[in-house]
């Protein structure tokens, strides 16, 4: 769910080769704000022009929104997470007018049954702000109430997560420049937390069995349709998905990466997708889909590697991973009789976890209502 975890895969010639076009294949986040960085942070780009190629009509990859009804909705990277340092200067730099989450979600979690827990009525439009803290409060303390302790463990495990990540923003004096994910995740000591699964984490943590199958998995299935099952990193970070500050680009997120594409003054090549990517000794050729060359004396492949359709001779190794696609569905409809009533409860209904049922599976797909 991290904007700016990039898989980017940088292919540099060796010194001493004339100065040309750097080329970015791939116009998301990470394409983008490369561009961005090289144009505002580097000298190495000097001369030649800076090409970003999207095989795709609108810039912005995996930070796109649909249209359904005449209403924009976030189709991928939809939250921005408060700590993401970068995202927030580039919306103020950019001039992006933002937006938050609201404290009022009126949720509930139902097992099956009943509602295990439920946050207090949402309060009216021009309540005043003393309400609405005390709002904010009592929906914590009810929390508290039914999780315990348990949610001050889970707060500190997201934290010391956090304090991990955010020592990638330290200077080059302090930290290194790494070769590979894994060396970068074992820098900071977040490698540990791929190994496991969130359930052993949490567990570790002191968590109990309840907010465990109850109010985590509610977390990782809105965020990532999953369950306690995965990584612990992918889990610890859906966790931090459901923090207070959470926030988004008025409009859409794909206008960071556009804006950050033009700020960067980037010759954009949309609907141009990048087939072959060949060294020839001091420069790299790429030839696009549209039969086109362009010689580029660097280039970034921003774009998961292990789903890319790219040629590289010589050819490249791609250590095999296992991948879990995520579907964005939109459904337009009416609700159903069953989501009516539950809905009439609270505007949100989440189904927790209970072993040895296959009741997520049932109940989402009768109701379309649980993400
Ligand atoms: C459903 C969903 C929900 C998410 N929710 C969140 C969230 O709430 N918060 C959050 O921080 N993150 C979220 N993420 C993750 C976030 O969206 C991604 O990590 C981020 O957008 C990835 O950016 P990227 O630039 O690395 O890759 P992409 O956005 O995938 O960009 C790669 C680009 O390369 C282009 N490309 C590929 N091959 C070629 C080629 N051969 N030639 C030319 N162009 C090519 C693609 O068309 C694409 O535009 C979510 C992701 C999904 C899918």
């Amino acid at each position: 769910m991290s904007i700016l975890l990039p898989f980017l895969f940088l292919l540099f010639h060796g010194h001493g080769a004339a100065a040309g076009d750097i080329c970015i294949v791939g116009s998301g986040i990470s394409g983008s704000s490369t561009a961005f960085f090289l144009t505002n942070y580097t000298s190495a780009f000097s001369g030649g022009q800076l090409r970003v190629f999207e095989r795709c009509a609108k810039v912005g990859g995996r930070l796109a929104t649909v249209t359904v009804a005449g209403e924009d909705f976030e189709a991928g990277g939809s939250i921005i997470h408060p700590r993401n340092l970068h995202v927030r200067r580039f919306a103020d730099l950019l001039g992006l007018a933002v937006k938050t989450d609201g404290d009022d979600d009126w949720l509930g979690i139902w097992d099956g049954a009943r509602f295990v827990f439920q946050t207090l009525r949402p309060l009216p439009p021009g309540t005043s702000w003393l309400r609405r803290k005390l709002h904010v409060l009592l929906n914590s303390l009810c929390l508290l109430k039914r999780y315990g302790l348990s949610l001050l463990k889970m707060d500190r495990f997201v934290q010391e997560m956090l304090q991990r990540f955010m020592l990638y923003y330290n200077g080059f004096e302090s930290r290194p420049v790494f070769d590979t994910v894994e060396e970068m995740l074992k820098w900071s000591g977040l490698y540990g937390l791929t190994r496991r699964t969130l359930e052993e984490e949490l567990v570790d943590a002191g968590l109990n069995s309840q907010t465990i199958s109850e109010l985590v998995t509610v977390i990782t299935r809105i965020n990532y349709g999953q369950s306690v099952s995965i990584s612990g990193l992918a889990g610890a970070v859906s966790l931090a998905g459901s923090e207070s500050g959470l926030w988004a680009v008025k409009g859409g997120n794909w206008q960071l990466a556009a804006g950050l594409l033009e700020a960067a003054n980037t010759t954009l090549h949309i609907q141009e997708g990048i087939d072959s990517i060949h060294y020839a000794g001091d420069h790299y050729v790429l030839k696009s889909n549209k039969g086109h060359e362009y010689d580029c004396e660097a280039t970034v492949v921003a774009t998961p590697l292990d789903e890319v359709n790219i040629t590289f001779s010589p050819p490249i190794s791609i250590p095999p991973r296992k991948m879990q696609h995520t579907h964005a569905t939109f459904v337009r409809g009416l609700l159903n009789h069953v989501s009516v009533i539950l809905l009439s409860v609270t505007n949100y209904f989440i189904t927790a976890m209970h072993q040895g049922t296959n009741f997520y599976e049932q109940q989402v797909m009768d109701t379309s209502i649980v993400t």
